[in-house]
Parts: C-alpha cells; sequence; structure tokens
C-alpha cells in the first residue's frame, strides 16, 4: 500500500492503548490495578448533566456554528476573564472537541513547515506527535530532575530564527510540577518581547494542591488578547471529571480564531450542541465540585507519596497539582517500557512508560483512581520490585508467587 508518509509516521496513543489493554484485561476477570488512567472518577457536574438532559429533550439536535454556540463562547469569555483578568469578546474564543482539537488547530494555524516549537521535557504525550502531524519540529528541552522544571535560560536559550511558538503545561502532565511564578512571567515578558507565540495548555490549572494556586500567565503581561502573544487553552475535561463531553477551547486573537475556525469547519463542522450544553453548564453552575476534587486528589497523592516511600530506591517529587506522579525507578530497571510490561504482567498494574513523556527511567503513574486501589497498586508494585517483599501475595483470588 502506498500510503502517507506523514500519517503513518503518527504513532499510537500510548495511554490510550494503555486504557484499552486494562479494559480488556478487566473483562476477562483479571484484577487490573490502573495507575495509568488520565481522568478524575467523580461524576459530571449535576448542572451540567441537566443542560444536556434538557437539549436532547427538545429534541432539536442539529448542526452548531463551528466555532461554538455563542453563549458556551461567551460562558468562556466570561471565564477567562474571571479567573486570568483577560478581557475576550465571543470573537476571541472557539470552541473543539477538547484541548486536544484546539491545540492542533492552534498549531495548524501558526506553523509552517520547519517552523519550531519548544517543548519542555517531561512533556504531554501528544506534543511531539501533534507538532510534527503540521509540518513542525517539536524542540525538547530537559527540566532539573530534582524539580522537573525547566531552568529558564535553557529554555530561551533554545530559541532561534526558526522558532515559532513555546508550549507550557502546568500543572504539568506527566509530573505534576507547578511552575514558578518567575519562570512564568519571565517566559511570557520574553515571548511578548521577542514575538514568539506563547501556548499555555492550562487544562489542570485549578488541580493544585496545598492551598497552592497556579500562576496567571495573562498578569505579567500588559497587552489585551488581540495584541497579546500567550493564548490559553483549556477544557471543561479535568477540572469538571468531564473527559468524555469532548469540550475545550483556545482563546486567542481574533484573526487566528477566524483560521481555526476555518479548519474545524473543513475537517469536522461543529461540536455537539449536546455536549456544549453540558459544558455551559458546569460553567455557570455550582463550583463546589472542583474544590471536592482537589481535596480529594490531594489525599490520593499523599497516599501515593507514602506508599512510594515504602519502596527502597524509589525518588519522587512531590507533585503540586494534576492527579499523576513520576518516580524515578532507574534503581530498579532503566527501560521503562520494558518495566512498565513487567508490572502489567506479574503484578497486574498499569503504569505509563516515562520514555514516552520523555522521561525515561520513570513511570507515570495516576493516582485519580479510588484511594485503596491507589494503596494496592504502589504495594504491588513494591512487592514485585522488593527482593525482600514475601514470596507469595494474594492478588483477588489467587496467590501470585514471586519466581523471578
Ligand atoms: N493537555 C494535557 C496536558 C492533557 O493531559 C490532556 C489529556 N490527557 C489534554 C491536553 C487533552 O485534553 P482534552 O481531553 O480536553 O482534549
Amino acid at each position: 500500500m502506498n500510503l502517507s508518509l506523514l500519517a503513518s509516521s503518527v504513532a499510537e496513543s500510548p495511554t490510550l492503548k494503555l486504557n484499552a489493554l486494562a479494559k480488556s484485561m478487566q473483562a476477562q476477570g483479571i484484577p487490573v490495578i490502573h495507575l495509568g488512567g488520565g481522568e478524575p472518577k467523580n461524576k459530571a457536574p449535576r448542572a451540567a448533566v441537566d443542560a444536556a438532559a434538557a437539549y436532547l429533550n427538545a429534541g432539536d439536535v442539529k448542526y452548531t456554528p463551528s466555532a461554538g454556540t455563542p453563549s458556551l463562547r461567551k460562558a468562556v469569555a466570561e471565564y477567562t476573564e474571571k479567573n486570568y483578568g483577560r478581557k475576550a469578546a465571543v470573537e476571541n474564543i472557539i470552541i473543539s472537541a477538547g484541548t486536544k482539537q484546539a491545540l492542533y488547530n492552534l498549531l495548524f494555524t501558526l506553523l509552517n513547515p520547519g517552523d519550531e516549537v519548544i517543548v519542555p521535557a517531561p512533556y504531554w504525550v501528544s506534543y511531539p506527535e501533534m507538532i510534527r502531524m503540521v509540518g513542525g519540529v517539536p524542540v525538547i528541552v530537559r527540566s532539573s530532575a530534582e524539580t522537573h522544571i525547566p531552568g529558564a535560560r535553557d529554555l530561551l536559550g533554545a530559541v532561534t530564527g526558526r522558532t515559532k511558538a513555546i508550549l507550557l503545561n502546568s500543572p504539568n502532565n506527566p509530573s505534576g510540577a507547578l511552575y514558578p511564578a518567575d519562570l512564568v512571567e519571565e517566559i511570557v515578558r520574553y515571548c511578548e518581547r521577542k514575538d514568539i507565540w506563547l501556548l499555555v495548555d492550562d487544562i489542570y490549572h485549578k488541580l493544585v494542591f496545598d492551598g497552592k494556586t497556579a500562576p496567571n500567565p495573562c498578569a505579567y503581561t500588559d497587552r489585551g488578547v488581540e495584541e497579546s502573544r500567550v493564548i490559553i487553552l483549556n477544557a471543561v475535561s479535568k477540572i469538571y471529571g468531564m473527559t468524555g463531553f469532548r469540550i475545550g477551547w483556545a482563546v486567542a486573537p481574533k484573526p487566528l480564531v477566524s483560521i481555526m475556525n476555518n479548519i474545524q469547519a473543513a475537517t469536522t463542522s461543529c461540536n455537539s450542541g449536546v455536549l456544549m450544553a453540558a459544558a455551559e453548564g458546569a460553567l455557570k453552575g455550582s463550583q463546589e465540585g472542583v474544590g471536592e476534587l482537589v481535596s480529594l486528589l490531594e489525599s490520593n497523592r499523599n497516599a501515593m507519596l507514602n506508599a512510594l516511600a515504602e519502596i527502597p530506591g524509589v525518588r519522587v517529587v512531590k507533585p503540586q497539582g494534576t492527579f499523576y506522579c513520576l518516580p524515578d525507578f532507574s534503581s530498579y530497571r532503566k527501560d521503562s517500557p520494558a518495566l512498565c510490561n513487567f508490572l502489567l504482567e506479574k503484578a497486574f498494574v498499569v503504569t505509563v512508560p516515562g520514555r514516552e513523556f520523555g522521561a525515561e527511567n520513570h513511570l507515570r503513574l495516576s493516582y485519580c483512581g479510588a484511594l485503596p486501589d491507589v494503596v494496592e497498586g504502589v504495594a504491588r508494585i513494591r512487592w514485585a520490585l522488593d527482593p525482600a517483599s514475601p514470596k507469595e501475595i494474594r492478588i483477588g483470588e489467587k496467590t501470585a508467587v514471586r519466581d523471578w
């Protein structure tokens, strides 16, 4: 078959593949614990479900405006002003099928072949793939192993004449690191000065622990949305636990939104009105669930850190947000895909190899699941790795024997 070289080069999503594998193992009755997940387990907010139900009950489910319904775009503009102090018109907002589509359309809009996008590692697995899909070149910058936070000098030192954008995600998937305000400020000021786009994937911005808040990038620029190089991407996916609703957005200058809209119209026509109604319900309804989710994730994080502390030789940077952490398992095995397979086979625990996130020697572990699973999942990892562990343990109905 003579297929597109570019399309054929796009890698399978390792996280979605692991989700499918965990589901199929569970369906076969294998007592799998899924520490690879990327979504909180809470139910969607009542206001979101009610709004979607009302929309459906009206029975009038048709095409919608491709950039999103004016009322959801307005709700996002209000969210942006409230959370970022940035005034945005409806025409500055585009609604997409999750942050993923918004980011893809944005990269498509910004990049010419060969244009570079600077991405600090560890990074969300989809970034390099998306950048390459639109002809761009991801330029990966290593972070400090002690903090998983990039140095401003390293990041800005990677800028060349081909640099079109810098892509930031803090709190960060996969490390849970929260980039400090002075770093964010320095990058914002640099990008504004040098006219380099700063794409801020803020999908976890409210999932921050220990009473902290994520620094607001818009606080470090005097420019309004039309002149600023700072583009905010966000979604209802994580903070409301609405991953399956597939609604996200970008807040950008009008000429960009207009091109993104053309791309969206040409490829997917529009978003579902049902799901947009739900997202609007979430944004306008009670916000109590967000605080509850943060407390739950914070106690899960603490439980995971305590459990990890029991595994000799494993080092982990304390996550300050999200629902992931990125422990260093190099004292056991440096090859993270091999370690991930070993843990799945021997202990029935799903983890994600750090290599996928530009962090070899590490595994990404999620603590978005139920607390007992978080604790047992890490205990099983310890059993499989620590030679001082008992020879046998009970896993579900069966006895697992250490024969390695
Ligand atoms: N950005 C980051 C950093 C993510 O972790 C994810 C989901 N795992 C996304 C974007 C995609 O978000 P959505 O589901 O809204 O498309």
